[in-house]
């Protein structure tokens, strides 16, 4: 039988576990978390993104401000921005919206986030702490599946999980951190890419997929062994003019043929992309709480 993961049961858990803290915190006469977002441009989907992460803020009793730019802004008056956040105390953690207009380099801005305020962990020092093991704020769509896999008590030690995807914000942490000797971990970890030339041999023989690699429908069924656990990072818009905005989110899994062969299977949508608004919310929480840097 196939367990449906149901990541908006999940994320709404965490969002009212942090609720209920952040009561906590404000009844003791605590300091409200506070998180601020940067957005680019108006790009639809970067949009809804940032919109979904300020009424989750709202939700859990956390200040939010969103700072929105032109798409013609240079990227010399983003970094002052930037730069304007990270000298304001009242902000514990704040995030840009990606992806950048063409003419800004996202790891110019990313890197010039202080690292205790990248609460959505893309600074380099954020990556190598988590990779040293050293508490860190961990990329939030990776974070979010480790809690999917801890929540729904799904062995991994000892497992082999192919990763296909290898982009800094997801593939890779998410290799990372299931190889650490840690809980939800102890894989044995495979990445599999764009280059690897025996994908479907490799998926075969592994006892969790994730794939993360944006190509809709990509991992069919003749790809997965009978039982293993199948989480679907990827969320692309096809063109579908059935729906009344005119697409629908695919996964990177075709999931009529995969789920009835896996043990675990994440949908989409409402699989792993409702976590990751919970996992910055929660990562901002200990931001607030100066929980990783001190
Ligand atoms: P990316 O484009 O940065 O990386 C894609 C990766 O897939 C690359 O490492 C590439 O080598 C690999 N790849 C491409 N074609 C391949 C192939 N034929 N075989 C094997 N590997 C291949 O993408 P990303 O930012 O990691 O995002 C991946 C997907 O996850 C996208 O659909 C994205 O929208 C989605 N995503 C979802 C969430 C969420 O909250 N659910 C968050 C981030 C990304």
């Amino acid at each position: 039988m196939t367990t449906i993961i149901n990541g908006v049961t999940t994320a709404q858990d965490i969002k009212d576990e942090i609720a209920e803290k952040v009561k906590i915190i404000k009844a003791q006469g605590g300091k409200t978390p506070h998180l601020a977002a940067i957005l680019v441009g108006d790009d639809g989907a970067s949009q809804a993104y940032v919109g979904g992460k300020v009424k989750a803020c709202e939700f859990v009793g956390f200040r939010s401000t969103l700072k929105t730019l032109d798409a013609d802004i240079s990227e010399q008056e983003l970094l002052e921005v930037v730069d304007q956040l990270n000298e304001d105390p009242d902000i514990d953690g704040y995030i840009v919206q990606l992806p950048l207009p063409r003419h800004i380099s996202a790891k110019t801005v990313t890197e010039r986030i202080l690292p205790e305020k990248d609460v959505d962990g893309f600074h380099p020092v954020n990556v190598g702490r988590m990779v040293k093991n050293l508490p860190a704020y961990v990329s939030a769509t990776p974070f979010g599946i480790m809690q999917l896999l801890d929540r729904y008590q799904i062995e991994t030690e000892g497992k082999h999980c192919v990763v296909i995807g290898r982009s800094d914000i997801v593939g890779t942490p998410m290799a990372i951190l299931l190889s650490r000797k840690s809980n939800p971990g102890n894989c044995t970890v495979t990445i599999c890419h764009s280059r690897t030339g025996n994908l479907k041999e490799l998926t075969l023989q592994a006892d969790i997929v994730i794939a993360a690699l944006g190509i809709p429908e990509f991992l069919t069924g003749d790809m997965v062994k009978q039982g293993a656990v199948v989480i679907d990072v990827g969320i692309t818009r096809v063109p579908d003019e059935t729906k009344p905005r005119g697409y629908a989110l695919k996964g990177d899994v075709k999931y009529d043929e995969v789920e009835p062969k896996a043990s675990f299977i994440t949908p989409v949508p409402g699989g792993v992309g409702p976590m990751t608004i919970a996992s910055l919310l929660h990562n901002t929480l200990l931001a607030s709480q100066k929980a990783i840097y001190d």
